[in-house]
């Protein structure tokens, strides 16, 4: 069983065996919550509700991963002895009511997703089928709600600011720290160190290239057939099993860590990808729990001489850091944030965010590699992405409706704070500027301007 390293977790029985643990599409691991507490020959259900796949223009590998990522794990809990009920239906609570018809006396027991009000919601379809929830805190994070708010109830520091935050996720999980209580190497941060642009002759490390199989391939099809939606759909680079998920984390940590650091800001426009995890999706639906994420790499600085502390500091901070702070940011400015927007930016989303249309160089590498993809890495987002947004003065809201649904690991609870704050700076909850940069940056940064007006 994986759990949070930072706070207490609870415990809870699921031995009676009307206690059920209902799995969404994002609780894929089952050594998490209460799958990992239910015995071989635990009912188990899943829903795959396909109307929120209408409701906008998804990027066809979002859609493909869910539900090619829900179907692998209902093989696999019935190949282990599970009585998985895996029901497609329209809506969520269509596929309750159908549960309850059969299963009246069960009580459903599912980890709180991390976005707003989902739980009041899921609970109050419950009620409708005329059935039971108990809904028990998250696992799939490093830190506890209850351990955030206690230390920031308690803290004379900002915790809305990162930098606190971080270091305090560091002294209480203990990573890369020493046992005299001072970060390994004495800095907490190399964030300077991240920021180089590779020489001519360097080549970027591969990116593993993941076998899908037919289960895979005909979802694939199928999302192609049933829904509309958005990018190519002829190649698929994202992990939809924990075994795939498990061997990209690998493959990130002997083959792209080493570079990650140097070159974490650089964008080349050969290298979708340059040295970056690519986790991003595997850990949001649950397929690596991100504390396993950090205790691989941590283990892998110690023992390896190719991994620079730079590059082990720059993707801990990232994980251990700004994904767990995002997701506190989330909770307490909730629902201000969704529609912040203090800049008063009132502007349409331009359509070359869809088409890829523009002469500007830098957009159009960036949107193409979205569509080709659902994905961009972290600087494309921000001072490509997000900072033509700002300039161009388009709402915060469409922003963050466009990266919900274009991007492989796009989820509300991670898109908001990061459009809507990071990027837009719409509320000023932990921004204390807009990230907004001129050209200048972007050659700096990038090999995309050339001669681009
Ligand atoms: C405008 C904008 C939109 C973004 N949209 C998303 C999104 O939809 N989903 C998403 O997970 N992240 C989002 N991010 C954060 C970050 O850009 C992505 O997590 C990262 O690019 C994913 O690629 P990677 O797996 O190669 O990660 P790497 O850059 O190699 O980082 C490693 C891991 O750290 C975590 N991480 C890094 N930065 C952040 C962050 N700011 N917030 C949360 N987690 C982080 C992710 O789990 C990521 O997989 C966004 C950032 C910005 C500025």
């Amino acid at each position: 069983m994986i759990q949070p390293a930072v706070g207490d977790v609870d415990t809870y029985p699921m031995d009676d065996s009307q206690s059920v643990p209902w799995l969404l599409g994002t609780h894929l691991h089952p050594e998490v919550g209460p799958i990992s507490r239910a015995d071989a020959g635990s009912r188990v259900l899943m829903i795959e509700a396909h109307d929120f796949a209408r409701r906008k223009f998804y990027h066809h590998d979002k859609l493909t991963i869910i539900f090619s990522g829900m179907r692998h794990l209902r093989d696999e809990l019935r190949d282990r002895g599970y009585e998985v009920i895996y029901i497609k239906s329209d809506s969520f609570g269509a596929g309750l009511k159908q549960y309850f018809a059969e299963y009246p006396d069960d009580e459903l027991v599912l980890m709180r997703s991390p976005s707003y009000k989902s739980s009041t919601r899921f609970r109050e379809l419950v009620e409708k089928a005329d059935g039971n929830l108990r809904v028990v805190p998250n696992e799939l994070f490093i830190s506890t709600r209850k351990a955030f708010d206690e230390w920031a109830n308690d803290s004379e520091t900002d915790t809305f600011r990162h930098e606190n935050f971080y270091r305090w996720m560091r002294r209480e999980s203990g990573v890369l720290m020493e046992p005299d209580g001072t970060p390994t190497g004495d800095e907490w941060n190399y964030d300077d160190e991240n920021q180089e642009f590779p020489p001519d002759d360097w080549e970027a490390p591969s990116v593993i290239d993941l076998e899908h199989d037919s289960l895979t391939e005909e979802t694939s099809a199928w999302v192609s057939d049933e829904f509309d939606t958005w990018g190519d759909d002829s190649t698929l680079v994202w992990p939809v099993t924990r075994k795939q998920a498990v061997q990209k984390l690998r493959h990130f940590i002997d083959e792209r860590l080493p570079d990650f650091g140097p070159y974490q800001d650089a964008m080349r426009t050969d290298e979708w990808a340059m040295s970056h995890a690519l986790l991003g999706s595997a850990i949001n639906m649950g397929l690596l729990h991100p504390w396993e994420v950090i205790t691989e790499i941590e283990d892998a600085y110690h023992s390896s001489d190719d991994i620079e502390l730079n590059s082990a500091e720059g993707v801990i901070r990232q994980m251990l850091g700004w994904r767990e702070f995002m997701r506190h940011v989330y909770r307490h400015a909730m629902p201000d944030l969704a529609d912040a927007n203090q800049l008063d930016a009132h502007n349409e989303l331009p359509s070359l965010y869809w088409s890829a249309d523009t002469k500007m160089n830098c957009l159009k590498q960036t949107v193409e590699g979205v569509d080709q993809r659902g994905y961009s890495h972290h600087i494309q987002r921000l001072m490509v992405l997000a900072n033509f947004a700002t300039l161009w003065g388009v709402e915060p809201s469409e922003l963050n409706e466009w990266f919900n649904a274009t991007y492989v690991d796009a989820y509300h609870w991670v898109t908001t704070p990061n459009v809507i704050e990071m990027g837009q700076y719409g509320e000023g909850v932990f921004a204390t500027k807009p990230y907004v940069a001129s050209a200048n940056y972007i050659d700096k940064m990038s090999d995309y301007c050339g001669d681009c007006a």
